[in-house]
């Protein structure tokens, strides 16, 4: 399962909407306690250039390096990624999994005529063939 707060998901959603009809991606940072991941804070990733919104969520080695030093100083771990499919389900693509990672989260958020949607929690199986539904609880606090 993994529990988020209603404040750091509306985090999401506003970035969402906010790069809407382009995707945005950000980075989640938090806490592993057995298979429960909990989503103690979210950053955004600049997709503002060509270059960036292209890659999607695929993120430089100097932002990985960013996110484990804020994840460090707040007593947490880089829990995994979040992105938008503006007018596309919640629903990683063919994409999202060839360039996922084994061990981290990802949250995908539909936005839909720039109006955020659904979104859903997602982890790699082991073979890394396929994507695993996670429970996404949206709590008012953690
Ligand atoms: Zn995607």
């Amino acid at each position: 399962m993994v529990r988020i707060s209603k404040e750091l998901a509306k985090n999401i959603e506003d970035h969402g909407r906010q790069c809407y009809p382009e995707e945005c991606c950000g980075i989640m940072i938090g806490r592993r306690v057995g298979e429960l991941r909990i989503v103690g804070g979210t950053f955004e990733l600049d997709n503002s250039q060509e270059e960036n919104r292209k890659r999607r969520f695929f993120v430089t080695p100097k932002e990985y390096m960013r996110a484990e030093k804020v994840a460090a100083e707040n007593g947490m771990e880089l829990l995994g990624f979040y992105h938008s499919h503006p007018d596309h389900p919640a629903i990683p693509s063919e994409y999202d999994r060839e360039h996922a990672l084994p061990w981290f989260t990802y949250i995908v958020l539909a936005v839909a005529k720039g109006e955020p949607k659904v979104m859903t929690a997602w982890e790699l199986s082991e073979s890394r063939d396929r994507f695993l539904e996670k429970h996404l609880s949206v709590e008012q606090s953690l």
